[in-house]
């Protein structure tokens, strides 16, 4: 038995037809955790859909009546990048439910994950990059509107800049601390590490400069990386960022955005980190956020590896990362 529940439906999956999207891999996800033990079927928590009051929380109610009566323009649905249909619109409902859910457990249990979500490209009045709803945003305003949490940290290690999530937290700017003026150095480059401190929600996004979205809204931090870049300088510079985000910020959750398309084998990603790689970020995030007590939910958001089972691979060991951290005595780790 976990030490913290992930949250999984069947329904999670995409109706996209042939995709680059593997809408696929949640239930793939879902049975190799079972089939190699690292799961049991009481670790599964099953979400119910988000209301609509829920997701009006983050997005407009303009937005909102257009998916529910399928009226969004051919310019919007060919921005989304996901065919329109109304199942899907159930499904994204569904995938913010489960981030409400996962966050809700991880205040209980320190550690929640929901084995979906993530769709950080969503906007409050529009979607794309294959984003319809922001899940993960909607959880945060869900458990801010609770009265659960007051502040809340956005990591986003997903390959592609966090833009919808910068433009939703933008708010109130203050005056952030200087950055660190160097960090390690990178394939003879430094990446930029850009930053300016958002309101009640702080965001962090560690991402492929050239790579989609081409406009890029601030992050409260966002590093700026450079194609191929590899394990040991990822590390780094996101030990780097979670240092700073926390010297800065003192959030009652973090909500760890840990996409599979920074792997070497991505075809959209131009990033070059490993399978093993991989874990290791997800046990940093883990370590740090139980290191400074502070509650982590998790989504998956993307993953376009040339196999999908290297996919699934990647996901299911950001499971095993948190048992690992979880299970142990600080003193262990
Ligand atoms: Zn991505």
């Amino acid at each position: 038995m976990l030490p913290f529940k992930l949250i999984y439906s069947d329904d999670y999956y995409l109706p996209i037809g042939q995709h680059v999207f593997p809408a696929e891999k949640y239930r793939r996800a879902y049975q190799r955790l079972l089939e190699t033990r690292v799961a049991e079927p009481g670790d599964f928590a099953a979400p119910q859909p988000a209301s609509d009051q829920d997701i009006l929380l983050v997005h407009t109610s303009q937005y909102v009546n257009k998916l529910k009566t399928g009226t969004l323009s051919a310019r919007e649905e060919l921005e989304l990048e996901v065919p329109y249909s109304p199942e899907l619109v159930s499904a994204f409902w569904l995938a913010a439910g489960g981030s409400i859910l996962a966050a809700d457990y991880a205040l209980k249990d320190g550690v929640a994950i929901n084995i979906g979500g993530g769709f950080h490209h969503a906007f409050p009045d529009h979607g794309e990059g294959f984003c319809m709803i922001h899940d993960v945003a909607v959880a945060i305003r869900r458990m801010q509107r609770d009265d659960k949490i007051r502040t809340a940290m956005t990591v986003d290690c997903d390959v592609h800049q966090g833009n919808g999530t910068a433009a939703i937290f933008a708010g109130t700017r203050t005056v952030s601390e200087p950055l660190p003026s160097s960090g390690p150095p990178v394939l003879g480059r430094r990446p930029l590490m850009r930053g300016a401190h958002a309101g009640d929600v702080f965001t962090i996004s560690l991402h492929q400069e050239n790579n989609y979205p081409a406009w890029k809204p601030p992050s409260s931090i966002d590093i700026d990386l450079p194609d191929g870049i590899t394990d040991d300088d990822y590390l780094a510079w996101l030990d780097n960022a979670l240092s700073s985000g926390l010297r800065q910020f003192t959030p009652d959750l973090i909500c760890y955005i840990a996409g599979a398309d920074p792997y070497r084998e991505d075809q959209l990603g131009g990033l070059a980190l490993t399978i093993e790689g991989l874990k290791k970020r997800d046990e940093l995030v883990f370590r740090v956020a139980k290191t400074q007590g502070i509650p982590v939910m998790v989504t998956y958001a993307g993953g376009y590896a040339q196999r999908v089972e290297d996919t699934v691979t990647i996901h299911c060991n950001t499971v095993t990362a948190a048992a690992r951290m979880f299970a142990l005595k600080l003193s262990d780790g």
